[in-house]
């Protein structure tokens, strides 16, 4: 009798985190599988990150979902956008392709959860075939060696970072209100085609904005007043580097514990 093959798989999120894991296993698990869920509605820096990371680790990263986006999706949810409470994205856009990526297979899944973070749970496969191992927890390694790994790597932090404190699609619900003003300055085409998208909504006569209790447009409008609030550029300014300003962010957004297919 032969054993049954297991397959040993870890998702780039395009974050920090999952990056730091598939360093640290890469040459403690050699039959790894890579992959990316890609949602289509990435950041430019997201995918750079992704290729960066191809290259350092020497093998394909399998790209999910390349031809079915957002939009499919959007229409087949009659235009009703995502929201934390519906979160029809993260099933069709990440989970599922997974899980078509495994089939039947055996297989173990390795998440990046770090062993400070113990509490955070989200969204992995209930399916029976799939077992999930957290090395960072059982290893006890927590954001600071997280980010020791990508340094001695070579390999740093996604561009991202100097204006948002996670991966995901551009229009992501879960960006705090000083990102979407991020993604205005920065990629002020992915902005307009997020504003249009809730434009679009609103026509329709529904009332749901990306972020909570106003428009992108009113958002900008008091963009100073945000910038001026915003923890995140406090904590850029205090740091010697982009490095030192991630070690000293919070990552206690309690919504974000719900996507961590998407952002680890
Ligand atoms: S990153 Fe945000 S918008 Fe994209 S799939 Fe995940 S929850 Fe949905």
């Amino acid at each position: 009798m032969t054993d049954k093959k297991v397959r040993h798989l870890l998702g780039l999120s395009g974050g920090k985190d999952s990056a730091a894991l598939a360093i640290y296993l890469r040459d403690k698990v050699p039959e790894m599988e890579y992959f990316f869920a890609d949602t289509g509605a990435e950041l430019p820096e997201t995918l750079e990150f992704i290729d960066i990371m191809a290259d350092y680790l020497g093998k394909e990263i399998y790209r999910l979902n390349a031809y079915r986006g957002f939009e499919h999706y959007l229409k087949l949810h009659d235009n009703y956008l995502p929201t934390a409470r519906s979160r029809w994205c993260t099933l069709n856009l990440k989970l599922f392709p997974f899980e078509k990526f495994v089939g039947n297979d055996e297989a173990i899944t390795y998440v990046a959860i770090r062993a400070d973070e113990a509490q955070r749970e989200g969204y992995i496969s209930k399916k029976p075939n799939i077992r999930a191992r957290y090395p960072f927890k059982d290893d006890g390694l927590v954001k600071e060696d997280i980010l020791r790994i990508l340094e001695e790597a070579g390999i740093g932090l996604p561009q991202y970072y100097k204006w948002r404190s996670r991966s995901g699609c551009y229009f992501c619900f879960f960006q705090r209100k000083e990102e979407w003003i991020g993604l205005y300055e920065n990629h002020p085409d992915l902005f307009e085609k997020a504003r249009a998208y809730e434009q679009f909504h609103r026509d329709q006569g529904r009332n749901h904005t990306w972020t909570p209790s106003e428009t992108l447009d009113d958002l900008i409008a008091r963009a100073s007043e945000i910038k001026q609030k915003s923890e995140l550029r406090i904590t850029r300014k205090k740091a010697k580097n982009l490095m030192e300003a991630v070690l000293m962010e919070e990552e206690d957004d309690p919504e974000d514990q719900a996507c961590l297919i998407c952002s680890l």
